[in-house]
């Protein structure tokens, strides 16, 4: 028997559920829906889609859905596309492969603009980013949907010497898009050996300036935001606060321990480096997520000038380079969502035996700060407790 196409649309929504925008609005605010799927193609999804929406065109749907979506056959998923039409379609061939609570929604993405529901927009990469960041996309493990998250990470870099200027450049490149630099320095010729964000051309300029010129011109497409002061106890919740992850790059205890609480106090992560001579460590610290933080390990900060730094120590040029790459390895995947992170290890390198060890590291119950009876509950003055004149 022949049918026209309003025929057959009459048949597959006669044989399908279909639910109205309101009920669909419903479902996700009472949390019933599991996956609301977006099957119109890429260029109508450009003016707006539900947000939360998965987006799969029609097309690839049923090859896609198992590994994107859910093997689950009993997961609440429901469909929509531009009029619900396709939706119904794609509804009737989900049906078939066993899924039995999907439905599509009636008026499709009109009808819920027309309702007046919430959209969001700008979640497809243009093209000039599917280009640029088409060796991520062709990732499985990243794809466009984790290009999405690393645009939409907002990373803190503590200090842009030796250890910001490599993650920095890296997590640019990468598409995070905001990244905060912190540091009150200027660039000097001794930094050039190591800090490669900086050239000849901008010794004396801010190294948060040059740094963010120098960013953009590798990205335009991301935000730099430069803070060019001392991170101190009276601006470290306002500058931290606006950021998902910090990096902590800097060569000094004071801002060590600063920057160690007022994670631990806001409950971000916080990815960390030192060098010193021919070795390097790194560790994620992360007590909202049950890692131990800085203080853990070390409750007291050394007494003053019993630990040289690199200025009076020295440091092999190449080695915050490796460091540097293992925290932004590290930052890609918490942004991700994606592998093992170092939160309870610590990565320790040795360039000179090129030998890389690995301890554990366990959340301490009587640590000051993250401790089953924290004492230190706001900010301190940390250059009198590092035992410094103050500044
Ligand atoms: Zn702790």
């Amino acid at each position: 028997m022949a049918l026209t196409s309003s025929q057959l649309l009459q048949k597959v929504k006669d044989s399908i559920v279909e639910v109205t925008p309101r009920e669909v609005s419903q479902g996700l605010q009472a949390g019933e829906t599991q996956h609301l799927i977006d099957v119109r193609e890429r260029d109508e999804v450009l003016d707006g889609y539900i947000p939360g929406a998965e987006l799969i065109p029609r097309g690839f749907l049923e090859m896609t859905v198992e590994e994107d979506v859910t093997t689950d056959r009993e997961a609440a998923i429901v469909l929509y596309c531009a009029g619900g039409n396709r939706s119904a379609l794609a509804a009737r061939d989900l049906a078939a492969m066993g899924y039995t609570k999907v439905s599509s929604m009636s008026g499709g993405f009109k009808g819920w603009k027309d309702a007046g529901f919430a959209i969001e927009q700008n979640g497809l990469l243009s093209d000039d980013d599917l280009q640029r960041y088409s060796r991520h996309i062709i990732l499985p493990e990243v794809g466009e949907k984790g290009q999405q998250q690393l645009l939409k990470g907002k990373v803190l870099l503590v200090g842009a010497g030796g250890l910001g200027c490599p993650t920095g450049l890296y997590l640019a490149g990468a598409g995070v898009g905001t990244i905060g630099l912190v540091d009150a320095d200027v660039v000097d010729r001794s930094n050039l050996q190591r800090q490669v964000l900086f050239g000849e051309s901008v010794i004396g300029r801010p190294k948060v300036e040059a740094a963010r010129e120098r960013m953009l011109d590798l990205n335009p497409g991301i935000a730099i935001n430069g803070y060019h002061e001392l991170l101190t106890s009276a601006n470290a919740f306002d500058i931290l606060g606006d950021y998902d992850i910090i990096v902590n790059g800097c060569d000094n205890f004071p801002t060590r321990y600063l920057v160690n609480d007022a994670a631990v106090l806001l409950g971000k992560p916080v990815v960390d480096g030192s060098i010193f001579r021919f070795e390097g460590q790194a560790t994620v610290y992360h007590s909202a997520e049950g890692g131990p933080c800085y203080r853990c390990l070390y409750p007291q900060p050394p007494p003053p000038g019993e630990v040289p730094s690199c200025a009076e120590g020295g440091v092999l040029g190449v080695l915050p380079g490796i460091v540097g790459m293992i925290q932004a390895t590290e930052v890609v995947k918490l942004i991700l969502g994606r592998g093992s992170s170092l939160v309870g290890r610590m990565v320790l390198y040795d360039a000179m035996e090129m030998k890389f060890r690995e301890l554990r590291l366990r959340r301490n119950a009587e640590c000051p700060v993250c401790g089953d009876s924290p004492t230190v509950k706001e900010l301190i003055d940390y250059d009198q407790f590092c035992g410094l004149p103050s500044r």
